[in-house]
């Protein structure tokens, strides 16, 4: 079992008031608090090594540079990639799906269909939308069911020779469903389609292999995952990263540079234009390593039982409802209260301390499903506890009384 209080000193955030009350912070899902190694690993990284990688052979420009491709080797193995250059660094998981589209737009043509899934984010939504624009290809939707799970027979209906590629997200963050991926990917490569997995949401809960999954593209975000933000990695399978045309052009993703014609580094500078997010691209790596010395097995223990303690609990409430029933689910509760307006449950609680997200979570085509404005969205990570969930019982119904 996990010694709280000791992981709780870990996030300096955590003891923190806000509006004068103790903050319990249940807005994981839209980024996660850091922790004291990571924040610390930022001013070490300024203080110490700072210089631009890859340039120089002065010293610092190697230790940085070393620092750099150190942090790509730990998220290698942490993600079981077969080879270092199959993970780039990004800003995102929004910059690593813009970068497939990207590529995708010299690939496909018109009549081609990608299968996107109802359970998607705007940013695994609106860039395929794109890129169908530009090609001609048909966006196909895998639909749901009133639990929010995807409908996998439905799925097999959609895959056909058309299909070129699926992108889904491991778990959703508006309802916190997780995805059947592996038989989704198996069931795409029959068709010889490709498979993007929005991993966003599944980082900060579980160690991904990819090898395993034998997906075609992974994306996640490292601020989700208790790194800093602006920070994030896609990985490809050598092969297909061979394939795309590069995503920016620019210094360091070159071999040769003349006016007639520029010819492209080798995986994975290739992909990796311009001067990174240095420190970030370190400290990820600090995030990774620090995650894993909790153990994934640990968090996942502790988020959920708090799951279960924050259903159990939010149902005793009168009127209330929970949205994204899924059997497979993670430590998200999205939930609205009969006859209230979700924002301003979200106000009231705010002043008692609470963060919990309220509106559409970047997904209104869940909330259209629904046919809901929105929910308030609880999402707990592995340094939450039930005294917490306690404190926000009591707080939504307090709203509640006062707004009824
Ligand atoms: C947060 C999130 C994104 C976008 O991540 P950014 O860090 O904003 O680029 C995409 N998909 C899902 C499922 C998310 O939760």
């Amino acid at each position: 079992m996990l010694d709280i209080n000791k992981i709780r000193a870990d996030f300096p955030i955590l003891s923190k008031k806000v509006n004068g009350k103790p903050l319990v912070y249940f807005d994981n899902g839209a980024t996660s608090q850091k922790p004291q190694v990571v924040i610390d690993a930022i001013s070490k990284y300024y203080q110490e090594i700072n210089a631009n990688i890859h340039r120089g052979v002065h010293t610092l420009s190697q230790l940085a540079t070393d620092a750099y491709e150190a942090s790509r080797g730990k998220i290698q193995n942490h993600i079981n990639a077969k080879f270092a250059h199959e993970v780039l660094f990004t800003s995102g998981t929004t910059h690593g799906i813009n970068l497939v589209t990207n590529g995708f737009a010299s690939i496909l043509k018109p009549g081609d269909e990608v299968l996107v899934s109802a359970l998607e984010h705007h940013s695994n939504i609106v860039p395929w939308q794109m890129l169908c624009e530009k090609t001609g290809a048909i966006l196909r939707v895998i639909p749901m069911n009133q639990e929010g799970e995807l409908i996998m027979s439905e799925y097999d209906k959609l895959l056909s020779d058309k299909t070129k590629v699926v992108t889904v997200n491991h778990i959703s963050n508006a309802l916190g469903t997780v995805n059947p991926i592996k038989y989704m990917i198996d069931e795409a490569h029959k068709f010889g389609a490709a498979v993007l997995i929005d991993g966003a949401q599944a980082v900060p809960h579980l160690k991904p292999d990819v090898q395993e999954l034998d997906c075609d593209f992974y994306a996640f975000s490292g601020h989700k995952m208790c790194g800093p933000t602006g920070t994030g990695i896609l990985y490809g399978k050598e092969a297909w990263l061979n394939k795309l045309p590069p995503y920016q052009g620019g210094g360091e993703m070159i071999k040769e540079v003349t006016f007639e014609k520029t010819t492209y580094a080798e995986l994975p500078h290739k992909f990796e234009a311009g001067t990174p997010n240095i420190a970030g691209g370190i400290v990820l790596g600090t995030a990774v390593d620090y995650m894993n010395e909790i153990g994934f097995e640990n968090i996942q223990n502790q988020e959920l039982e708090l799951l279960r303690y924050g259903t159990q609990r939010l149902l005793e409430i009168e009127g209330l409802k929970i949205f994204g029933t899924a059997k497979e689910k993670t430590s998200v509760i999205s939930f609205n209260i009969e006859g209230i307006h979700p924002y301003d449950i979200g106000t009231i609680i705010d002043k008692l301390g609470i963060a919990v997200r309220t509106g559409h979570h970047c997904a209104q085509p869940i909330m259209n499903f629904f046919c809901i404005p929105g929910t308030i969205r609880a999402s707990f990570a592995f340094y939450n506890t039930k005294e917490e969930i306690d404190v926000m019982v009591e707080a939504v119904k307090k709203a509640q009384l006062m707004l009824s």
